[in-house]
């Protein structure tokens, strides 16, 4: 077609364009999260070798030897967790800050944990440079949550435990809904969704899914 580019993959908009048609393939149909996801640039998050990979439905490594997921996963997650604007949100596992970035977009606050305090800085310096001020990033260890923020209108948790952590369940308000990946690291996992109802929790298991494990203690670096 004449004018086209040469590599259509290398033109923003039809980047974007692909990028939206692949989640929605994929079932992200909320266009909520849509439209979050349309505002925050994958391609920021990832660093160095991978970089040109950005707009593909891969995970792909971050520093520490961390991975960014998947981003149909991401928005399988975020439609899951039903994101409320006036919402208070809490999510174990920062990693390279997409995740949250997002979550930004919907929520009022978000509360964002990694054991890599390297990690944390990273993300901390793309929210500030993408002006996301309403989310507050630290260095712990997120098997305990937050108490100090707690309770929580929704919780996403981006590492796999073996069991919903009691302490997250604790500090999820009722009526509160968690997402999250649960089994053993070197097997294939579920990604559950359990919400806080009158009677107690409710669980719903959503899909097979891969997550690296959810570590307890802070990191080295
Ligand atoms: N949500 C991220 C991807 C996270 S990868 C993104 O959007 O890029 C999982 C992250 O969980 C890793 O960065 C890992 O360091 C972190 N993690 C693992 N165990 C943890 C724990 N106990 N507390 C906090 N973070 C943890």
């Amino acid at each position: 077609m004449t004018g086209a580019p040469d590599h259509p993959q290398d033109d923003p908009a039809e980047r974007k364009m692909r990028f939206l048609f692949a989640l929605r393939s994929r079932g992200v149909t909320d266009s909520r999260v849509l439209t979050a996801m349309e505002r925050v640039d994958r391609g920021a998050f990832v660093k160095g070798l991978f970089a040109d990979r950005a707009y593909e439905d891969m995970p792909l490594p971050i520093s520490c030897g961390q991975t960014i997921s998947q981003p149909s996963v991401v928005g399988l997650m975020t439609q899951a967790l039903n994101v409320q604007p006036r919402d208070v949100v809490l999510e174990v596992g920062t990693g390279s800050g997409y995740q949250a970035a997002i979550l930004a977009h919907l929520a009022r606050r978000v509360y964002t944990v990694d054991r890599h305090r390297r990690l944390v800085r990273e993300a901390v310096d793309l929210f500030r440079a993408m002006d996301l001020t309403n989310i507050t990033a630290v260095a712990r260890d997120g098997s305990f949550g937050w108490p100090e923020q707690a309770p929580f209108d929704r919780i996403i948790v981006t590492a796999a435990a073996e069991d919903p952590p009691g302490p997250l369940l604790a500090q999820l308000k009722p009526g509160g809904v968690m997402v999250l990946p649960v089994g053993q690291s070197d097997a294939v996992q579920s990604l559950i969704k359990v919400t806080r109802g009158e009677k107690g929790f409710e669980y719903e298991e959503l899909r097979p899914v891969r997550f690296v494990p959810l570590v307890e203690g802070l990191a080295s670096e």
